[in-house]
């Protein structure tokens, strides 16, 4: 299958979730992950309809983003080191990986100093796996009681990375607790902390992601092919 195929069926399966789960196509935003993919194959996904793209390295970003046209909407959705803030702050359109109280707060004096403010998700490690980051489901809220009082930041929602599975309903169950986690957060109506937004699925499992509520998904193999 070619690229402008592979991204028709992936819509197909999302608008299909959508209908499952009594949704609106609309309220779900499918972000192209082209981590390692080269400028020519993003143009081709561009071509095809796609204007959110997702990468996992600060200096990708940058390599490409002068490349394609100025409306995409760059989402950086990997471990970002604080380093690195500073150049990407304002130059994407939400960062989906913070990880930690520490990144936080670089992000927040980056926004202040260039007067911006910058929207992140909060990471969430819902499956409580070594290999990755995010908080801890029981420690998110208190992450976002200390964020919501850090000028610049804002907080839209969380994002989590599934394990992988061979069956995606084996997922399920941690895209439930993500939803339910940002529920109860919502509900507690912390300054400047919006739960909104669900950044859960990928290509093995964006179709279950999206009957449990995300309103992002990120597929990189299903569009663009094995990395
Ligand atoms: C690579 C990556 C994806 C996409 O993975 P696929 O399985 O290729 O769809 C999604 N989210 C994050 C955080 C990634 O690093």
């Amino acid at each position: 299958m070619d690229l402008q195929e592979n991204l028709q069926q992936v819509e197909a399966n999302i608008c299909k979730a959508c209908e499952n789960a009594g949704r609106k196509r609309s309220d779900v935003t499918l972000i192209a992950v082209s981590k390692t993919k080269p400028v020519p194959m993003l143009m081709e996904a561009y071509d095809a309809g796609a204007r959110d793209f997702g990468e996992n390295k600060v200096q990708e970003i940058l390599n490409k983003k002068p490349e394609l046209p100025e409306d995409i909407r760059w989402h950086m959705i990997g471990h970002l080191q604080r380093n690195k803030v500073k150049y990407i702050a304002g130059k994407v359109e939400l960062i989906h990986s913070v990880d930690s109280i520490r990144l936080a707060k670089q992000i927040s004096d980056e926004a202040q100093k260039q007067s911006i403010e910058i929207p992140v998700l909060l990471e969430v490690n819902v499956a409580r796996e070594e290999s990755k980051f995010g908080f801890f489901t029981e420690e998110t809220e208190d992450a976002c009681r200390e964020i919501s009082k850090m000028p610049g930041i804002r907080v839209k929602g969380l994002m989590t990375s599934a394990p992988f599975v061979e069956n995606a309903e084996d997922n399920r169950k941690y895209f439930k607790k993500l939803y339910e986690l940002a529920v109860d957060i919502q509900s507690k109506n912390i300054d400047n902390i919006s739960m909104r937004e669900l950044s859960m699925g990928m290509t093995g499992d964006y179709v279950v992601a999206v009957e449990e509520g995300a309103t992002i998904v990120r597929v990189g193999t299903g569009i663009f092919g094995s990395r």
